[in-house]
């Protein structure tokens, strides 16, 4: 009999960090361990587990940012199987991420600049979700400080807090692992070039350490994988690293479309326009004020979706 009963650690609760073929990472922390066995700094071990049968016939998928039971742990080998997934809080279809509690949308403020529809995309992708998005402008060191106060500001009337930061200088970097730790698990999305992989690994020094081993066993370098991956930021949250998140699909209903910027979500709530089905168009009575920077964006949108409802819908 390969299990251990008489082991009390051979059941345990943890969370799915990696993909790999029919393989799914899960980290523990279990401070009882054995010293020997765990990482000695985070107090985390990484297992290469399957899946019990059971939660196939259930239809239960498991995917990265699930929370589950381990069980038949073999901690010499570092191999485990996964018995039970728990419910799900939060999923994210593109890149398919659970239990996600935040998306911060990386922008650079230069080379290349703040682009208003980009950044827009990125941050409807969260609103659609209903996951909060915050914004990290990135490469400060490439503007004055009075335009970064403007970058600041701007993105304030769209109703998004942003942290600055710069890895040249190494500025607003304590502040932002601050931030990323007061939260279960972090999405980093952005377009390619402003800088999300030189902030990783700024944002987490150590981190080929915990990954290293499970990366030998899977036979792949720690940094080539296409697949999502999180690594452990802080006590017990996460970051998830999204290579190939470029350019998000937003999935919705031309009517629900407003509620998705804040700058008329603000407005509906206070019922400026009263009409139930308004697109908040040119529609005779529309209560909406539209003096915002994002409303051309919004109507262009619109227009596109209303056009072609065919790309808008989920599948
Ligand atoms: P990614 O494609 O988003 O992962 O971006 P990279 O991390 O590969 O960075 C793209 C380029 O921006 C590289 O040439 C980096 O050296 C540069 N870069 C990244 N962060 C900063 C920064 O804070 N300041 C400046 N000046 N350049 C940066
Ligand atoms: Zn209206």
């Amino acid at each position: 009999m390969k299990d251990n009963r008489n082991n009390s650690f051979n059941n345990c609760k943890g969370i799915v960090v990696a993909i790999k073929a029919n393989f799914l990472i899960v980290e523990i922390s279990n401070h009882d361990l054995k010293e020997n066995l765990v990482d000695q700094i985070s107090k985390k071990i990484r297992l290469l587990c399957s899946r019990r049968s059971k939660l196939d016939y259930k239809g239960l998928f498991v995917d990265v940012g699930d929370v589950v039971i381990v069980e038949s742990i073999d901690y010499k080998n570092k191999r485990a199987v996964i018995s039970e997934v728990e419910p799900r809080k939060s999923f994210l279809k593109r890149p398919a991420v659970a239990n996600v509690t935040q998306i911060a949308i990386c922008i650079s403020v230069a080379e290349p600049s703040l682009d208003i529809e980009q950044t827009s995309r990125f941050l409807l992708t969260a609103e659609c979700a209903s996951i909060k998005p915050i914004i990290i402008l990135t490469k400060i060191d490439l503007i004055q400080n009075n335009d970064l106060k403007l970058y600041i500001n701007k993105l304030k009337l769209w109703g998004y807090e942003s942290v600055a930061v710069s890895i040249k200088n190494v500025h607003g970097i304590a502040l932002l692992v601050d931030l990323l730790s007061k939260t279960r698990l972090t999405v980093l999305a952005g377009p390619s070039g402003v800088g999300k992989t030189s902030l990783i690994n700024q944002l987490i020094p150590t981190l080929s350490l915990p990954t290293a081993s499970v990366s030998k066993k899977l036979k792949r370098g720690t940094h080539t994988t296409r697949h999502v991956e999180l690594f452990s930021i802080g006590q017990g949250s996460f970051l998830a690293d999204t290579p190939g998140f470029n350019r998000p699909e937003i999935i919705c209903e031309p009517s629900d479309f407003a509620s998705l910027f804040p700058e008329l979500r603000a407005q509906l709530i206070n019922s400026h326009c009263k009409f139930r089905d308004c697109l908040h168009r040119e529609e005779p009575g529309c209560g909406i004020n539209k003096d915002f920077e994002r409303y051309f964006f919004y109507r262009e949108y619109l227009e596109e979706m209303i056009n072609s409802p065919q790309s808008f819908q989920g599948g």
